[in-house]
């Protein structure tokens, strides 16, 4: 569909501002891994909304209980308590496996790194003044925000809003020497990622992350796992460090908490839990009842329908069709990722393609790097939409082969 196609297209393109493609589908309504466009056409939506709407499109039971919470009490400031909030900050501790698990809510990823970053900065200048800098892995995403955007390891981002604060150490994503070397008696915080998403879908190897938590141990920095995209059971634990068996001191959590509602948190245990005091930090709309409402039947929803359980399983048949597609196409090369987060690698830097014969055939996909297709399906997606998900990549891969064989003659 081309810019100015439907009226919607149309005002988009005068009144938005640009940062985004100009040629945006319009989607009206969903349900489940579906989405319906506003030319009334059926999608399978295998990328979430970017890995959030982990539930499914329009889940009754978090639809309930946003209606009934604003009902209620949409907004109060952080003056005041609301139930909701304190609430999910105990299933969070629950969910976690801390028992001494403190949050902070914000309303997005970036949002919830910053506070992070902050609480380190807090903890590391309590033993020496310098003591603020964050250790990060080349290809990491952690936001757009100022700080955030200097923490992800993405140098191409950063140039046009140069010069940063320069308080990020970056090293190689799979370097676990120069992970120790990086971290010295000046470092706040080694902020990583278990599982690179924006980054291609990249599992950084376990010896990076014991090493950061040795190395975090041994010069008393925290050790922040930024769950934004692996958490709430996106990679068949709740959370991907338990998968990995390495305890940070903080984790960030955002996209699939709240299925949609603008939610982040900052959930951390131990001495960075109790960094924070009145004062140090705050955000007016933080731990709203609503977004917090959501995140409640989220996790809720998870437990009683054993939506690890069924992810595990719609994850495994995903990636043996995949892996079967990749023995005979010649365009798929590979399989990795973990759980619902997988990396589709593709032998030639076609992605792009691919990702627009996938849409050809109304399956959402995303290129997130050059020769790698994301894919995100809801946690519930059923076993026929995993076959209808593989026979359309199967067709779309083929059309990209054919068009490549064109190209060559
Ligand atoms: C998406 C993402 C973020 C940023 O989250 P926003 O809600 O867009 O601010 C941070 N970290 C990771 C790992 C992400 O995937």
């Amino acid at each position: 569909m081309t810019a100015g196609a439907t009226p919607t297209a149309a005002l988009a393109a005068k009144r938005m501002m640009r940062t985004y493609a100009d040629d945006r589908i319009v989607f009206t309504h969903g349900s489940g891994a579906a989405l319906v466009d506003e030319n009334g056409r059926m999608w399978l939506d295998f990328l979430c909304g970017l890995a959030v709407t982990s539930l499914g499109h329009a889940h009754p039971a978090v639809a309930e209980a946003i209606a009934d919470q604003s009902r209620r009490l949409v907004h109060t400031s952080n003056l005041f308590l609301t139930t909701p909030a304190v609430e999910l900050a105990e299933r969070l501790a629950r969910v976690t496996g801390w028992p001494d698990a403190r949050t902070f809510f914000t309303q997005c990823g970036a949002t919830a790194n910053e506070a992070a970053i902050k609480l380190a900065r807090l903890h590391g200048k309590r033993q020496h003044p310098d003591k603020v800098r964050v250790v990060t892995l080349a290809g990491g995403f952690h936001g757009r925000t100022l700080a955030t955007l200097e923490a992800t390891g993405q140098p191409e981002k950063h140039v046009p809003f140069a010069p940063l604060a320069g308080f990020v150490d970056t090293v190689e994503y799979d370097d676990a020497a120069a992970m120790t070397a990086a971290v010295g008696p000046l470092t706040a915080a080694v902020l990583v990622e278990i599982i690179q998403g924006e980054g291609g879908v990249r599992p950084v190897p376990t010896e990076v992350l014991e090493a950061a938590r040795l190395a975090c141990d041994q010069h008393g920095a925290l050790l922040v796992v930024d769950e934004v995209q692996t958490g709430i059971g996106r990679c068949g634990e709740w959370f991907a460090f338990q998968q990995a068996g390495i305890e940070p001191d903080v984790i960030t959590l955002a996209k699939a908490l709240g299925n949609g509602m603008p939610i982040g948190a900052c959930v951390a245990r131990g001495a960075a839990a109790d960094t924070f005091g009145p004062g140090d930090h705050a955000t007016t709309f933080g731990g709203n009842p609503v977004t917090c409402a959501a995140a409640n039947a989220v996790i809720d929803v998870i437990e009683r329908d054993d939506l690890l359980a069924h992810a595990a399983e719609r994850a495994a048949q995903l990636r043996d069709g995949l892996e079967a597609l990749a023995a005979t196409s010649p365009v798929i090369a590979g399989v990795r990722g973990v759980g619902m987060l997988v990396g589709v690698e593709l032998d030639a830097p076609v992605a792009a393609s691919l990702e627009q014969a996938c849409r050809d055939r109304l399956l959402i996909t995303n290129a997130v790097a050059a020769d790698v297709l994301r894919l995100a399906p809801p946690l519930v997606v059923t076993a026929d939409e995993v076959d209808l998900a593989v026979a359309a990549i199967a067709e779309a891969a083929e059309a990209v082969a054919d068009d490549a064989t064109c190209e060559e003659r």
